[in-house]
């Protein structure tokens, strides 16, 4: 059998864990990706909420096979009729194709937004915004915390609220509790999405007074008058402000044809394959991809490992699973875990969630390798939905 050329657009979760895990005898792999740098982003909450000082960031090249090819360049063009992918310096013609861009936060989609995240920072963007977030927090002496997402697609659908409950705990410990007011706001008709998860975190939220705002879309923000505005007519007056991005797949790829792209700029997949419709060769993964589950690193590893299963031995399937940490403050987290045919089941509050989640991350670069693959299909059968929900009930 001839050798089959692979080009996968982006070096991220999904991109580095799906190049690792193709047959090195198989196929010429190459990644392309306009950074050399590659960023935990779950460290981005820490950043914000504890100060973290731990390094999240590798060169990609460090995490890749040897026989991986990595090419730094921007993707301008893809031209999945012909199976072309343009940069700027160059073409590259595949067999097969993955798209794996992730998403991207745009604040100037929000009217104010751009102007008060300049100041305020926000902890989906990068490590300087995180930082903002934190020095901010250190400076604030009393007043409203309006903390939220702004729009519904956002990366890790636990983060707006472990925000929330980190701000919480860091205003308690500090002993400004008394003088301060937090404000939760979300687009969703409850604090969580899911209603199971959210039957768990609706009475912590309480008990911390934390106060929350549903149906809130931010519309616009008055820096001048410190007010955020919402689609639905509410609004809500801050003195710390600390505001979620809207996301949107990323900008500046011409993709032919445009038809893959649905409105949020996410590429239209079949949900149990990841194939681009109407191409049999191509695939999206992870956040770029129109999938209804989580945006989140671990999605990003499943559905590599099936894309990885199909290229590699031509069948699997992508069952759905979610499998979110969640940190609610105060040494215990949860999991938001589901799949497709197992809505979000009820899961504990624990010490020992949250340790999981630090665990999570302490393995993260290894797990881009493969390196703990045989543990990983232990844990995730031994937590699937269906078994769990035996354990803790509807
Ligand atoms: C605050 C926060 C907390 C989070 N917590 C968790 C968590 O606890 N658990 C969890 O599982 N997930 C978490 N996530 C989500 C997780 O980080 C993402 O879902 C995951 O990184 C998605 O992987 P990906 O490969 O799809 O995209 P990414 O990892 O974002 O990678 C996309 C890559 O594409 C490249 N790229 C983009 N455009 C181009 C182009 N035009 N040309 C070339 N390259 C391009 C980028 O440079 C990037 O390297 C969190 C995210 C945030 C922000």
């Amino acid at each position: 059998m001839s050798r089959k050329s692979v080009v996968i657009i982006g070096g991220g979760a999904g991109g580095t864990i799906l190049a690792n895990s193709l047959r090195k005898n198989a196929f010429d792999i190459t990644v392309i990706d306009k950074s050399d740098k590659h960023y935990f982003q779950p460290q981005f909450l820490y950043i914000a909420f504890k100060g973290s000082k731990e390094n999240m960031v590798r060169n990609e090249r460090s995490l890749l096979k040897k026989h991986v090819k990595l090419v730094k360049e921007s993707v301008s063009a893809v031209d999945l009729v012909n199976g072309i992918v343009k940069t700027v310096d160059g073409e590259y013609r595949y067999d097969y194709l993955v798209i794996a861009t992730g998403i991207t936060s745009n604040a100037s989609l929000i009217s104010g937004l751009a102007e008060i995240n300049e100041k305020f920072g926000d902890y989906h963007t990068n490590v300087e915004q995180s930082k903002k977030v934190w020095k901010n927090l250190n400076g604030f002496n009393g007043g409203t915390i309006a903390i939220g997402q702004s729009y519904p697609l956002c990366k890790c659908p636990p983060s707006p609220l472990e925000g929330a409950f980190l701000t919480e705990e860091f205003i308690n410990l500090k002993g400004l509790k008394g003088k301060t007011k937090i404000i939760f706001f979300t687009p969703y008709p409850r604090a969580y999405p899911a209603e199971k998860v959210n039957d768990e975190v609706e009475p912590l939220l309480k008990a911390r007074g934390i106060e929350v705002r549903t149906f809130f879309d931010v519309d616009r923000i008055d820096a001048a008058g410190n007010t955020i505005y919402s689609i639905e007519g509410d609004s809500i007056k801050y003195d710390l402000p600390i505001i979620i991005p809207p996301c949107k797949g990323v900008s500046g790829i011409r993709y032919e044809p445009q038809s893959i792209l649905n409105t949020d700029n996410l590429i239209k997949v079949d949900k149990y394959t990841c194939r681009v419709e109407g191409f049999d060769n191509a695939f999206a993964i992870g956040d770029a991809a129109a999938i209804p589950t989580s945006k989140s690193g671990v999605d990003a590893h499943l559905e590599a490992k099936v894309v990885a299963k199909i290229l590699n031995k031509g069948d699997a399937k992508f069952d759905g699973r979610t499998h979110c940490p969640f940190d609610v403050g105060y040494g215990k987290g949860t999991f938001v875990i589901g799949s497709y045919d197992e809505p979000v089941i009820r899961y504990p509050i624990t010490h020992i969630n949250l340790f999981m989640k630090h665990v999570m991350a302490k393995i993260y670069w290894g797990s881009l390798k493969g390196t703990y693959d045989d543990i990983f299909d232990i844990y995730f059968k031994e937590t699937n939905p269906a078994k769990l929900k035996k354990k803790y009930g509807k």
